[in-house]
């Protein structure tokens, strides 16, 4: 029976023997449980085709797993004192490739064209450091890569708000900037007593599909994006609020009540209430005027 990184005993050993003190500012709480693990490589979609990029691999707990369950694991962390661990504890596997990089400045791109086979299958897999949790995804999201789908642990309120549906009190921007490129649902919530140390929050396992074409079809994403997030700028507001108050400076609010009547929009309901279609159009709308 192989000792695995995922126990508090053995996890406990390898940061004694490396004299490691965790860093708070690095998001690092590592995962003590082999349960979650299993649940987490079970719900990747992954088998020994599979390329995986793991992001932040602490002492590798889901990198040996990773290394077991796929072909290949390239994974980007950012914690120098962390190099000779993984190579100390990962040691014995032979297909796994440690980038010691910021995820947020890396070029994943040329990564996975110098580590993958052309057309392999890559999914994205990781416990990731909750500090930035929202830019990284969005990074990984927005850079269109060649990975089929992202298995990422989070904090369980962002979690709900990433998968959320309209009307739902989690439901906002963040929502649809993640639904925009993925297929996105919570697999499992997660208690804190998994980590070491325990975070403050509690996590869930979100699993997100990486959709062939976007859901709705847009003239600018980059405008489209910025009309959500004024809809949903003030949520107490009307629509028709706020976006008098975005577009302040170009229209007055018979002009936006207007272009919400050309598209049978009430102006009186809440950007909770509008599903990604709707946001489309009227983003496709405004764009339209402007031209
Ligand atoms: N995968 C390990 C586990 O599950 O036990 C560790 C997960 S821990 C929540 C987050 C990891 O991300 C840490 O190892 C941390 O050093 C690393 N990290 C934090 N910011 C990063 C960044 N910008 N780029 C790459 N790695 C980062």
């Amino acid at each position: 029976m192989p000792k695995y990184i995922a126990t508090p005993n053995r996890t406990k050993e390898i940061l004694a023997k490396y004299k490691f003190a965790f860093k708070k500012s690095l998001g690092q709480n590592f995962l003590v449980d082999a349960n979650v693990l299993e649940n987490i490589i079970g719900h990747a979609g992954i088998d020994k085709h599979s390329g995986t990029i793991e992001v932040g691999p602490g002492i590798g707990a889901l990198t040996e797993q990773l290394a077991i369950h796929s072909d290949k694991v390239v994974a980007f962390e950012i914690d120098q004192r962390l190099l000779p661990i993984l190579k100390d504890t990962l040691g014995e596997y032979s297909n796994i490739t440690i980038v010691h990089q910021d995820i947020l400045e890396a070029d994943v791109h040329s990564v996975i064209s110098k580590n993958f086979t052309p057309g392999q299958p890559i999914h994205i897999v990781a416990n990731l450091p909750y500090y930035i949790t929202t830019p990284i995804l969005m990074k990984l999201l927005r850079e269109d890569l060649p990975v089929e789908s992202l298995t990422i642990m989070i904090q369980k309120e962002v979690a709900e708000r990433m998968a959320a549906a309209p009307n739902s009190k989690s439901y906002g921007s963040l929502s649809i900037a993640v639904q925009y490129y993925t297929h996105a649902d919570v697999v499992m919530n997660v208690p804190k007593s998994v980590f070491m140390p325990q975070p403050n929050v509690d996590s869930s396992i979100l699993r997100l599909v990486k959709r062939e074409h976007p859901p709705v079809q847009v003239e600018d994403e980059d405008y489209f994006f910025s009309i959500v997030q004024a809809s949903f700028a003030q949520r107490r507001k009307t629509l028709r609020n706020n976006l008098t108050r975005h577009f302040e400076d170009i229209y007055d609010k018979g002009t936006v009540s207007e272009i919400l009547e050309e598209i049978n929009i009430d102006g009186t309901r809440r950007g909770e209430s509008l599903n990604m279609e709707e946001f489309a159009q009227l983003a496709n709308a405004f764009y339209q005027r402007e031209q």
